[in-house]
């Protein structure tokens, strides 16, 4: 049975850094894999001064893409940082016309999934929270008239990998609870793939690797949310 799998988040590095071990078993699945990006992580770290931060991103976004298995890549072209509820109802206007005609030829029987961050934007960043709330918006509307669209996945920190509050730059939630955790998924076997997709985003790197060694051995386990 056909699946296909809408991943929409906000910065090039989002889908890398956190469900990337997920996305690469759903690919090796057979799953179907789109990758919305809504802006290209222009106000991202620049520590070699690339005259164009977002050309680099988008390039080693593209690289990411393909290490997971992604079938399609599609850019929205927001600006990183400037997000707002104007550009959210767009946004939910521009993934349903994205999404129409590739589900359109879809089989009756397909399944059809969503993939976002958490609605808190896991770190607080205003642009997380826009992606996720305009995924969970058009993934609602679409399912009001398709049965085909199974479910949403946010993927969220676990109570035990980030325990407190966190301001020390944005408000940041302490992680979900196990009872509010509904999927743990274990892609630890595939921790090689992973580190070399978090690697793709070289200008990103001091990010990337405080990831792989805060995780450590548990790179690879992702929890959601998940709603249906
Ligand atoms: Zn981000």
């Amino acid at each position: 049975m056909k699946k296909i799998l809408f991943a929409i988040f906000a910065h090039p590095d989002d889908e890398s850094f956190g469900p990337s071990g997920t996305l690469l078993m759903e690919a090796q699945a057979g799953t179907e894999i789109h990758l919305i990006l809504l802006t290209s992580g222009d106000s991202g770290t620049n520590p070699d001064n690339h005259a164009d931060l977002s050309a680099v991103r988008l390039k080693e976004w593209q690289a990411a893409g393909e290490l997971m298995g992604a079938h399609a890549m599609h850019y929205l072209g927001y600006k990183d940082g400037q997000m707002n509820n104007h550009s959210m109802i767009e946004i939910v206007e521009r993934v349903t016309d994205l999404i129409t005609p590739i589900v359109e030829i879809a089989p009756v029987d397909a399944k059809i999934e969503f993939i976002t961050n958490d609605l808190n934007g896991i770190t607080g960043h205003i642009d997380h929270i826009v992606a996720a709330r305009a995924a969970c918006q058009a993934f609602y509307q679409m399912k009001k008239d398709d049965e085909r669209f199974q479910r949403i996945r946010l993927c969220c920190l676990s109570r035990q990998e980030a325990p407190y509050v966190n301001v020390d730059w944005l408000y940041m939630e302490a992680g979900r609870t196990l009872e509010e955790i509904n999927e743990t998924v274990d892609a630890r076997q595939l921790r090689d793939e992973i580190i070399a997709i978090i690697r793709t985003h070289h200008t990103q790197r001091h990010d990337g690797e405080y990831c792989i060694r805060k995780h450590g051995e548990q790179l690879g386990i992702n929890h959601f949310i998940v709603k249906t």
